[in-house]
């Protein structure tokens, strides 16, 4: 017999776990979660690299109805947002509905009985409802390196860090100088016995406003009601307002690049390095990060950033672009993770067998408001296409679409409809809607390839603007935009 489920949701992170919640709050509790991992997290299970934390913050990066008068730090550490997570998954009781060490393969509507088979490694499960929380920086994108299977050292991505191998007074190569790079290299960088660090594209990095919580700050949060809610409002509009810069004002972004470039004065002294590091491109073209001991970090005299691309790896060394061979022990990935191409490995077939990862793959990734897509009805997406933020927390935008699901599901069960499918002229309509303002952004064009862009250059990524517009669009399921069918048995 195959189990049967009213809602099946993948995966434990920020969405999962807000999406279960949400589903106990309005009383929906015929669901269960399926997790591959063997614990809740995500993100912040499974990157425990040295300096990983959140780079919004905690206060705001957190859910609105679990704030935690006790964050360590204004942008706490990975640890304690995992301890977080776990807090939340104990507080709610959710452990008992996930399903640990189960990896959702697959899942196929069927037109007849108008449900999801959904498959998984360990086996099938049946559902009228799908919600993917499968994590939009989840799976490690790891560059094929020419010459890299003759590599005798150890080699591991920032998600899924050695923490067996010592790097003390070792020579290490990181590729990459992204958002997780830049937190790890400042930690590693006074240990190890030489850094050669190979950057394609400089980030901007502004100066990060890290303090620690004073304690009368987290007694004033705990025994003051509306005191926390007060400090996560200010710092929302604080954040919110940078969305401005963002949409088509590079006057706004040209005052950040005045701020990041003296932070580059500041940290970097010899004038080719500093060169190295600035970059070309308009501020907020790629994720913009934060840092107070990156620069300071590669000025070190055991560290080289190096620009000349990776021609080769041999047995025990790097060779760059310029033919110079560089002797390391482990090469170390901050390369990111797959994006827009992050759902490709699931096999979801639609009506008529519609294949989404080919449909996407071709005609880029089609939703509408980043949660539903014509044609699978009863499936959603949390921190889907077009919803993940360069300016403030996608938590945010999670809460909204876990909350937008539910309204769905209510909206279906109150007409006793089995199925509804979002119709594809309002989807159209979304995408015309958000593309015409992303070609207008800094994302398309600031000057630079980034991974907000998909293969054809198209950003499939950000949600283009202020996030109280996406909270008001989605406070609501709007009923003509659904196409209701069938009888909920
Ligand atoms: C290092 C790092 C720092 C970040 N910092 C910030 C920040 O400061 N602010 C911000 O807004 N965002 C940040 N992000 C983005 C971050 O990913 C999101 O904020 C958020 O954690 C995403 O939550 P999620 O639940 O959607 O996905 P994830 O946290 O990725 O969780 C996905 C879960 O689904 C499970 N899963 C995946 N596929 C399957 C499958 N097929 N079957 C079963 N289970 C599956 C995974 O094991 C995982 O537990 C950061 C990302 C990284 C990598």
């Amino acid at each position: 017999m195959t189990e049967r489920f009213k809602v099946v949701i993948v995966g434990t992170g920020f969405s999962g776990l807000g999406q279960a919640i949400q589903l106990e709050k309005a009383g929906i509790t015929d669901y269960v979660i399926l997790e591959k991992a063997d614990e809740v997290g995500g993100t912040w299970r499974d990157n425990s690299y040295p300096g990983c934390a959140c780079d919004v913050q905690s206060h705001m990066y957190s859910f609105s109805y679990e704030q935690n008068p006790d964050w360590s730090r204004s942008f706490s550490p990975a640890p304690e947002i995992f301890q977080y997570l776990k807090d939340v998954t104990d507080k709610y009781r959710l452990r008992r509905k996930i399903r640990f060490g189960v990896e959702l393969t697959g899942a196929s509507w069927d037109d007849t009985t108008r449900r999801w088979h959904v498959q998984t490694k360990s086996g099938d499960l049946e559902a009228q409802f799908v919600v993917s929380g499968v994590g939009g920086l989840h799976i490690p994108q790891v560059p094929k390196l020419p010459g890299i299977e003759k590599f005798k050292g150890q080699t591991w991505h920032s998600a899924q860090w050695n923490h067996e191998y010592d790097l003390r007074g070792k020579k290490v190569a990181v590729v990459g100088t992204g958002a997780s790079a830049v937190q790890f290299v400042p930690k590693i960088a006074p240990d190890v016995a030489e850094l050669t660090l190979f950057q394609r594209t400089p980030p901007w990095i502004m100066p990060k406003p890290d303090h620690a919580m004073p304690n009368w700050a987290k007694t004033a949060f705990r025994r003051i009601p509306g005191v926390q809610r007060l400090y996560r409002n200010a710092l929302y509009w604080f954040l919110e307002v940078r969305a401005v810069g963002f949409n088509g004002h590079p006057a706004i972004m040209k005052a950040g690049e005045v701020i990041a470039k003296r932070h580059i004065g500041k940290g970097v002294k010899d004038p080719k390095l500093r060169k190295k590091v600035t970059p070309d491109y308009t501020m907020g073209c790629k994720r913009v990060l934060i840092s107070n001991d990156y620069y300071p970090a590669i000025a070190r005299s055991n560290v080289d950033v190096n620009t000349d691309g990776v021609r080769e790896v041999k047995a025990h060394s790097v060779v760059d672009g310029n033919g110079v061979e560089h002797e390391v022990d482990a090469i170390v990935y901050g390369t990111g993770f797959k994006v827009t191409d992050a759902l490709e490995y699931l096999d979801i077939t639609g009506i008529d067998g519609r294949d989404l990862a080919k449909e996407w793959a071709t005609e880029g990734m089609h939703t509408h408001k980043g949660i539903s897509v014509a044609g699978f009805p009863n499936l959603f997406f949390l921190l889907g296409p077009n919803t993940a933020l360069g300016h403030n927390s996608v938590v945010f935008m999670i809460e909204s679409q876990a909350r937008y699901v539910v309204d769905a599901i209510k909206l279906a069960d109150s007409r006793g409809a089995a199925a509804l499918d979002v119709r594809p002229g309002v989807q159209e309509k979304f995408q015309r809607e958000i593309q015409d303002k992303l070609v207008k952004g800094v994302w398309t064009q600031g000057g630079c390839k980034s991974w907000y862009l998909d293969a054809k250059g198209v950003n499939r990524t950000i949600w283009p603007g202020f996030t109280w517009r996406y909270w008001l669009e989605t406070r609501k399921v709007d009923p003509s935009d659904y196409e209701l069918s069938g009888r909920a048995s």
